[in-house]
C-alpha cells in the first residue's frame, strides 16, 4: 500500500508532542478555535489526519493573534503569501532551522566557494537561510544577492576569477545567470554545484549548466516561508523529488494535496496540516535511499477563471512548451473592470529558433476549449508574443506561469 505520511507510526508518533502542542496554540485564536471542536489531541498519525488542514489566511490569522518570539536571538518577520499590498508575516528564529537540515544534507563544505545569488531584504527567506547552511557548512561566502541585466557579465568575470565551486538561487535567477554566462561565451570549470530552493527546477537550465559548467549538478531544496525546508534532495535524485526531512512531517490528502506538520519543538509558524497548494505523491526515490520521498506534481491551484471558463494555466504553458524552439512560456491574463478582456502568452524562445508564433497561436487556440469558447467572438485578443523576459517578481526572481494585469 502506498503510505500517505513521510514517517511511519513508529518514527512520527514520539514526536506528536509538537503537534499537540501547536493545536494547543490554535485554540486559543478565537477565529480558529471553533473549527477544532471535537477534534482530539494528536496521538496517532490518524488523529493528525483527521484534523482540519490550515490554508494560507488561517495561517496568518493565526500569527496575527499569537505573535510568536523566539527562544534565543532575533525573531525575524518574513513576508509570507501575496505579493502586492501590505506584507502578510511569517516568522522564524535566527538560524533558520537549518541545523536540522544541513544534519541531513551537506551540499556545501569547508573547501567550497559559494555565491548566495538568493534576492536579500524585501523579507524574503531564502537568502538569509542558505547563508545560515553555508555558516553551518563553514564555506566561503559571496553574498551577492540580485544583480541588473548589465551587471551579470562583471560579476561572471569575478566569480571565475575567484574559481567559484557553487551558486545558489531560484531557478529564474539561475537562469538569467547562466544564460548571460552563455552569451559572453564564459565558463566556469571550477563550479561543482547548483543549490536551488522556490520553484520547479527548469530542464533548460540542464542544457545551459552543461555548457558552461559541465561540472556542476544540481542540490535542491523545497519548502515555503510558513514551513521553511521541508525537503532536499541530490543530483541522484529527479528534480521534482525531495526526501522530507525527519522533523517535517508531510501527507497526502484527498487530490493529492500535500499539508506540512512541523514536529521541530523550535518553530515559530503553527504549522498543522497546513496546505501550500501543491499536489504530490510519496515515491521510492531512484536514488535509493530508503524512506517515502515526496514527489511534487505542481500546483493544484492553477486554474483561472476566464468569462466563466476554467482555465488550466500549467497545461496550456505545457502545450506551447512542447514547442520545438520554445524555451519557456507565461500566461498573461488582463482584466478590465473584473472581465478577462485578453489573455496573452509569452514566449521566451531559444537564440536562433524559427518558431511560427501565428501558427502555435491557431494551434493552442483550436486545442483548448476554454480558450475557443471564451473567445469564440473575438479571438484576436488571444495572443502569442515573442519576448526578452518574462515578467517576475522583483523581490523573489521568480517567474510565476500566471501574470493577472488590471487593464482598467
Ligand atoms: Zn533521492
Amino acid at each position: 500500500m502506498t503510505p500517505s505520511f513521510s514517517l511511519s507510526p513508529q518514527q512520527a508518533e514520539p514526536r506528536l508532542e509538537v503537534a499537540r502542542r501547536t493545536l494547543e496554540r490554535l485554540l486559543t485564536v478565537p477565529a480558529l478555535a471553533p473549527r477544532y471542536a471535537g477534534h482530539r489531541q494528536p496521538r496517532t498519525l490518524d488523529d493528525l489526519a483527521a484534523l482540519p488542514p490550515l490554508m494560507k489566511d488561517d495561517l496568518n490569522t493565526a500569527l496575527a493573534h499569537l505573535r510568536p518570539q523566539a527562544e534565543h536571538g532575533a525573531t525575524w518577520l518574513f513576508q509570507s503569501g501575496g505579493s502586492t499590498g501590505a506584507p502578510k508575516v511569517g516568522y522564524a528564529p535566527t538560524g533558520f532551522y537549518m541545523t536540522g537540515v544541513h544534519a541531513h544534507w551537506q551540499p556545501l563544505d569547508r573547501s567550497d566557494v559559494f555565491v548566495n545569488a538568493w534576492g536579500a531584504g524585501r523579507m524574503w527567506g531564502a537568502h538569509f537561510l542558505s547563508a545560515a547552511l553555508a555558516d553551518l557548512s563553514g564555506c566561503q561566502v559571496i553574498a551577492v544577492g540580485s544583480v541588473g541585466r548589465d551587471e551579470y557579465a562583471d560579476w561572471l568575470a569575478f566569480f571565475a576569477d575567484r574559481e567559484v565551486t557553487a551558486i545558489g538561487g531560484t531557478p529564474s535567477v539561475l537562469r538569467m545567470w547562466f544564460a548571460a554566462a552563455r552569451a559572453a561565451g564564459l565558463k566556469l570549470p571550477a563550479l561543482r554545484k547548483v543549490l536551488w530552493l522556490g520553484e520547479a527546477w527548469q530542464p533548460q537550465l540542464d542544457e545551459d549548466i552543461a555548457e558552461v559548467a559541465p561540472q556542476a549538478r544540481r542540490w535542491g531544496m523545497f519548502g515555503s516561508t510558513e514551513t521553511w525546508v521541508v525537503g532536499t534532495n541530490t543530483p541522484d535524485c529527479p528534480a521534482d523529488t525531495f526526501h522530507p526531512l525527519p522533523e517535517q512531517l508531510v501527507h497526502v490528502g484527498p487530490d493529492e494535496l500535500l499539508d506540512f506538520s512541523t514536529l521541530n519543538p523550535d518553530m515559530l509558524n503553527p504549522v498543522l496540516r497546513y496546505q501550500t497548494g501543491d499536489a504530490g505523491q510519496l515515491v521510492a526515490c531512484p536514488c535509493g535511499r530508503p524512506g517515502p520521498a515526496m514527489r511534487v506534481l505542481g500546483r493544484r491551484d492553477s486554474v483561472v477563471q476566464v468569462r466563466g471558463l476554467g482555465l488550466h494555466v500549467d497545461d496550456v504553458i505545457a502545450r506551447v512548451e512542447r514547442e520545438p524552439g520554445v524555451s519557456r512560456a507565461q500566461v498573461v491574463i488582463t482584466e478590465q473592470r473584473g472581465r478577462v478582456s485578453a489573455v496573452e502568452i509569452l514566449l521566451l524562445t531559444d537564440r536562433g529558433a524559427a518558431v511560427d508564433v501565428e501558427r502555435l497561436r491557431r494551434d493552442v487556440l483550436s486545442a483548448t476549449f476554454t480558450l475557443s469558447t471564451a473567445f469564440q467572438h473575438d479571438p484576436d485578443s488571444f495572443q502569442l508574443r515573442r519576448v526578452e523576459l518574462l515578467v517576475s517578481n522583483d523581490r523573489t526572481g521568480k517567474t510565476a506561469n500566471l501574470v493577472l494585469r488590471d487593464g482598467s
